[in-house]
């Protein structure tokens, strides 16, 4: 029975692929194309199938891929391809919008791209109503500060900080998987309006690209760490090649931000109890989180905010909080994340190396060629 479904569902699916090739004017395409464009939609409804940040980020990373051969490909085809993601759902076009950035361009781009605005201004205006804000309206109008207090990590002792011992009250922002060319800079404007502060865990491979980002960042007063070379599963690496990973990818953050502090944080949180070792053997501190926003997954910033205060409450209120300035959902909610914070009278930490123990980078050496 469940064969027959199987294959009347499949039956159906090539009728529609055949019939949609046919309405084409002017253009036939091959099997082989006809599964290209199909792939491209099937890779989206995958990412709601996604169960953690890895998943996802692996969905999107082999969406990226099929993203390279767009430029083989003639315009007929690209149309065909476009016309499928005008059936997405607008969150399936949050990410859409998010890989096309750094990718060839589709006729439907621009398209896209003003659907997706208009759904965050939407949601932006319905948040203001829901939180009573007028609308537009800035933080420094609203005179909202957020006290910040140091925290000063003895990176000596190679310590590992899921919530980093914070008291009821005390949160640490951190924000992952940057620089990003447009999403940062807008990030360090809010934190700016708020006085607020935090620590970015970059990938080397990003600060490299965007090192006057990765600069902009340190220069505003927050903390920057690295976060792996190329954002890679290290735990699937062996011991030495994920070190490798870990001692290139500080570099490059470091020449990049032109000062790096001795923070590490592991891509998807994903090591190995070996691989862990390493690393508080290194005169450095390992970042986990104890209060995650998936940030990644929700894309309406109302949703995220809600969230996020729920997932705060749930970790008693103190700790250390996982955001990625790459996505476009967390810029949006940042606002009013921390007016949040301001009103309910939550304290920032802003992680910063203990300053007795400068680490230079011969220390790494030593250790790396153990
Ligand atoms: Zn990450």
């Amino acid at each position: 029975m469940k064969k027959l479904i199987i294959s009347i569902t499949s039956a159906i699916v090539l009728i529609s692929i055949q019939s949609e090739a046919r309405t084409l004017k002017g253009a036939s395409f091959t099997r082989f194309e006809i599964e290209k464009i199909n792939a491209f939609t099937r890779g989206f409804e995958a990412l709601d199938f996604a169960e953690d940040y890895h998943q996802w980020g692996e969905e999107v990373e082999s969406l990226k891929r099929q993203f390279e051969d767009l430029e083989q490909m003639d315009t007929s085809l690209k149309r065909s391809i476009c016309r499928n993601f005008q059936g997405l759902k607008i969150e399936e076009k949050v990410t859409l919008t998010t890989i096309l950035e750094a990718t060839q361009e589709l006729p439907c781009k621009v398209q896209i791209q003003k659907e997706v605005d208009s759904y965050f201004e939407s949601r932006e205006v319905y948040a203001s109503k829901l939180f009573g804000i007028e609308y537009g309206r800035s933080a420094l109008e609203e005179d909202f500060k957020l006290p910040v207090v140091d925290f000063e990590v003895p990176v000596n002792e190679g310590p590992f900080y899921v919530h980093a011992g914070l008291e009821r009250g005390y949160i640490a922002i951190t924000v992952d998987d940057g620089p990003h060319p447009t999403r940062t800079q807008r990030l360090l404007d809010i934190f700016e309006e708020f006085q607020a502060k935090a620590t970015f865990f970059m990938v080397g491979q990003k600060a490299y690209t965007y090192p006057e980002i990765a600069r902009e960042v340190r220069l505003a007063g927050h903390s920057v760490g690295s976060h792996s070379l190329d954002h890679s599963d290290l735990r699937r690496k062996s011991r030495e090649d994920a070190m490798v990973n870990i001692i290139k990818g500080h570099t490059l953050v470091n020449i990049a931000s032109q000062g790096v502090l001795p923070f590490f944080r592991f891509p998807y949180g994903s090591m190995s109890r070996e691989q862990k070792q390493d690393v508080s053997e290194l005169p450095m501190a390992n970042f986990f989180w104890n209060i995650d926003t998936l940030d990644w997954k929700i894309k309406d910033p109302v949703e995220l905010v809600k969230y996020t205060r729920k997932q705060i409450e749930k970790a008693g209120h103190r700790g250390i909080i996982l955001f990625h300035d790459v996505q476009e959902q967390t810029v949006r909610a940042m606002p009013l994340i921390l007016r949040e914070l301001a009103l309910s009278g939550y304290t920032l930490v802003l992680f910063k190396a203990e300053r007795s123990e400068r680490v230079d980078s011969s220390d790494f050496d030593s250790k790396f060629q153990r």
